[in-house]
């Protein structure tokens, strides 16, 4: 096979990859297909945004060649559809017409090749995510979220204590299975777990340190949450959720973007902010015992100097060219500076933050730092985990097909308007042939001819592809979702940059705080999120997934 090349370099683009990179991944990907890339045949286009196909000459001079006969190479590969065409439309029809020029087009990093039947839509799901994930999803996700809490329906995955009753549709429709459709799923006391709950807020009011009570939870066999055993973690954050008082909280943060960026700002809404839902029927510790617990837990805090949480955490920093995984992406839970290596060299580098090891102990307490090989497989781990909760699949399909749905609308719009053009070029083809006719043949004009030749072809082509009903393609949506999220979670396999920029478009930070127990060497304990936990989560926008680090 003889491969052509198309990149695209924009700082507009969520995926910033040099045109070197992007080259690189089409020849490891042309070598082990064992194909050859023709170097006379790649065609780029620096620092040209994306938002219009006109005035980017890679783009042009990459149709007209495709257009020649006979073809000059079978395969176009491409790192992904945005270098292509940001928007959506453009994008499909670049490879619709390029695939009825008989050039099977191959976007490496989105698994997508137009030989596959799905190819199209696969394209307009990856234009979705693109261009309203980080924009639209967290809204579109916390007001269904928000929907469903004022039903009273569980979101997200369920709490220790509670367990869940699917409520069936009062409409009484089956799903194609038979199974009746579902309204939503009620939360309710599971009175087993809730007596561990209670144990626990009792044992710790009356003076049990976090680790005491883990070890007495162990030992007597109590399964924790999913079944899995206590952790110091597990118990310290149940100890926290105002949901055993009976309250539902959420929207306790709003994400901002600043101005003019794509930096995002995480904000902790004050108290009055928030929703809060009172169900005492969800109620396990009475309020007495709430209090004693939560009065017990500000003397720790005071006896550690553990300041609360700050208001503002910036999302991400300009260590993006560290080697280390999440360099860049760390944030201290004690100063809110920066974490990053600062101490262990080449063999075996640790995280730590910054603010402390430069300017001393007066200007940060966090002394603590972390082996990074440690830190990245355990924080990629958590994330892993949160990108593959059921709900995110859930949701993420939803927005999806509602999306192309959108597109679907538009067809008839795009096809009438690609019918015109055609009809116009084809006129435009017959005077000039006319002008041949007459005798009058220079070679301008014969170029010209094979120009709108170009044209007619390339219009002829958007409307084959306009022909095929995209409906019936909406089905291939929830597995391709999964494979996707699976994908971002598979991160380990790629190569930092890329990983690194992947967490850029996923809004990835995590605070990393000392954790200080009686009798124990302190630990560091990472809380982090994302634009997808914010999908997820379990209270809307306010849980974090912490993920204990030792
Ligand atoms: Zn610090």
């Amino acid at each position: 096979m003889r491969c052509a090349c198309y990149a695209r370099y924009s700082s507009d683009l969520q995926r910033a990859t040099s045109i070197e990179d992007q080259l690189r991944v089409a020849r490891t990907y042309a070598k082990q297909q064992g194909w050859t890339i023709d170097e006379a045949r790649i065609f780029t286009d620096a620092g040209i945004s994306a938002a219009s196909m006109e005035g980017r000459p890679g783009l042009q001079a990459l149709l007209a060649a495709a257009a020649q006969r006979p073809l000059p190479f079978e395969v176009l590969l491409v790192d992904d559809s945005s270098r292509i065409a940001r928007d959506i439309a453009d994008a499909i029809r670049i490879m619709q017409t390029l695939k009825f020029f008989g050039v099977r087009v191959i976007y490496i990093s989105q698994h997508i090749d137009s030989a596959n039947e799905a190819a199209e839509t696969l394209v307009a799901v990856h234009g979705v995510v693109d261009s309203l994930y980080l924009r639209e999803m967290a809204k579109k996700v916390r007001r269904g979220l928000s929907g469903q809490h004022a039903r009273g329906f569980a979101t997200g995955s369920i709490t220790f204590g509670y367990r869940t009753v699917a409520v069936p549709d009062p409409s009484g429709k089956l799903d194609p299975n038979g199974h009746p459709i579902l309204a939503g799923k009620r939360v309710e006391v599971n009175p087993t777990e809730a007596a561990v709950v209670r144990q626990i807020f009792e044992w710790y009011a009356a003076g049990s340190g976090i680790e005491r009570i883990v070890s007495r939870l162990n030992a007597e066999g109590a399964p924790g949450p999913r079944g899995r055993r206590w952790r110091s973690g597990t118990v310290r954050t149940l100890l926290l959720n105002e949901k055993y008082r009976g309250l539902l909280i959420w929207g306790r943060q709003s994400v901002d973007r600043r101005p003019g960026t794509r930096q995002r700002i995480l904000r902790t809404l004050p108290r009055e902010q928030w929703h809060v839902q009172e169900r005492p029927e969800l109620r396990i510790i009475p309020d007495d015992l709430w209090e004693r617990a939560q009065a017990r837990r500000q003397d720790v805090r005071r006896a550690f100097d553990l300041k609360p949480g700050r208001n503002l955490v910036r999302g991400k920093n300009a260590a993006l060219h560290s080697p280390h995984l999440f360099s860049g992406f760390l944030r201290c839970g004690v100063c809110g500076g920066a974490v990053a290596v600062v101490t262990g060299g080449h063999g075996s580098p640790r995280y730590g933050c910054i603010t402390s090891w430069r300017n001393g102990r007066n200007a940060c307490s966090n002394r603590l730092t972390i082996r990074a090989k440690i830190a990245d497989a355990h924080l990629l781990a958590g994330l892993r985990a949160e990108l593959l909760q059921p709900q995110t699949v859930q949701y993420v399909t939803d927005a999806l097909a509602a999306e192309l749905n959108k597109i679907i609308d538009e067809r008839p719009k795009i096809r009438a308007r690609a019918e015109q053009a055609l009809k116009e070029a084809r006129r435009r083809l017959a005077n000039l042939v006319a002008a041949v006719e007459d005798g009058s043949s220079t070679p301008a004009l014969v170029e010209a001819i094979r120009a709108r030749e170009g044209d007619v072809r390339r219009l002829e082509g958007e409307l084959s592809g306009l022909a095929d009903p995209v409906e019936r393609k909406l089905a291939v949506i929830p597995t391709w979702v999964r494979q996707q999220l699976e994908d971002v979670a598979g991160l380990l396999s790629e190569t930092p940059e890329r990983t690194k920029a992947e967490f850029r478009r996923l809004g990835v930070s995590f605070r990393v705080s000392p954790v200080q127990n009686e009798g124990e060497r302190p630990f560091l304990r990472a809380e982090g999120t994302t634009d997808l936990s914010v999908l997820l989560a379990g209270e809307g926008l306010s849980t974090t997934d912490a993920t204990p680090l030792r």
